[in-house]
């Protein structure tokens, strides 16, 4: 089987800042990790090569950091890695993304699944996946939490929906996105480290992957980020300090005049 998995950088935190005149996220001063659940993909993808044999590919676009998240994908133990790296890639919205991944896909060759995350920590959008599948013209099934048997030219899949599970068959070649469910990510190895050390991440821009220009980065991106706002967690709290222990009463006395004005107890 022959296997891709996009994996995106995002930065180590949940605490994502904006830029407020571009809109684009503020990526400097923090550490960038490859995307927690992009793990499970990966996983799962070496789980079915180790079934079946074959190869995995991780595949990112960003910036030419980047090249540090397919190292570790490749000490996991994917086979390759190849970065989308271009200034004309920058500011992509999903669709641009989705784009730009489906057509260096395209140029990757045959292939019969490509394997994403759920989403990514920071866009959160989960679109990435089901937009490869649509420029690509492929089923696309979501949250994915059990890869089963290959057959009769597809695969069985078991997703979650709210209350339950799916059982699916879909024709490959196919786009899965996964769910944390569908296996626990293996620790990189030594000699996983010293390969992907060694190994030759090719980086290819617009040209490489004939891709329209005009469908890439901010200019390319039918959406844009018009505002960010983080919403406020407004406290009017009242602190009722106790300095010697005959305080406690008045403190308690205190707590409880406050909840009967506000009918919480009567
Ligand atoms: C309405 C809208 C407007 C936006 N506008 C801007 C903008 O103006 N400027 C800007 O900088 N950003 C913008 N973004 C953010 C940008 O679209 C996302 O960072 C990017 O497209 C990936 O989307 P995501 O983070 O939601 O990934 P998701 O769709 O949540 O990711 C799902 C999966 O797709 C794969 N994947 C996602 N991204 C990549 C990648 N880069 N390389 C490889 N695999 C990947 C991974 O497997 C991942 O687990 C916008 C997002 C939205 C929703």
């Amino acid at each position: 089987m022959r296997l891709i998995v996009p994996i995106k950088q995002v930065p180590e935190t949940s605490n994502v800042k904006m830029d407020p005149e571009t809109g684009t996220m503020v990526r400097s001063g923090v550490e960038a990790i490859v995307n927690p659940l992009d793990l499970y993909a990966i996983e799962a993808a070496l789980r079915l090569r180790e079934a079946h044999g074959g190869q995995v590919v991780a595949l990112s676009m960003g910036p030419p950091a980047a090249d540090k998240a397919l190292r570790e994908a490749m000490a996991m133990g994917c086979d390759e890695a190849v970065l989308l790296s271009d200034r004309r890639f920058a500011g992509s919205d999903t669709w641009a993304t989705a784009y730009a991944l489906a057509q260096a896909i395209r140029k990757l060759g045959p292939f019969d699944l490509i394997i994403c995350g759920e989403r990514a920590t920071d866009g959160d959008t989960g679109q990435v996946g089901p937009g490869i599948a649509s420029f690509l013209g492929l089923p696309a099934i979501t949250y994915v939490s059990k890869i089963g048997e290959l057959a009769d030219g597809g695969v069985r899949v078991e997703r979650l929906v709210e209350g339950g599970r799916e059982r699916l068959w879909a024709a490959l070649p196919a786009v899965l996105t996964v769910v944390k469910e569908i296996a626990y990510p293996r620790l990189p190895t030594l000699r996983g480290k010293q390969r992907a050390r060694q190994a030759q991440v090719p980086v290819w821009g617009p040209p490489e992957i004939e891709a329209r220009e005009d469908w890439l980065g901010l200019k390319g991106s039918p959406t844009r980020v018009v505002k960010i706002e983080k919403p406020q967690v407004a406290r009017q709290g009242e602190l009722i300090r106790i300095k010697e222990s005959e305080d406690v009463d008045r403190a308690v006395d205190a707590v409880m005049a406050r909840l009967r004005e506000w009918r919480i107890l009567s």
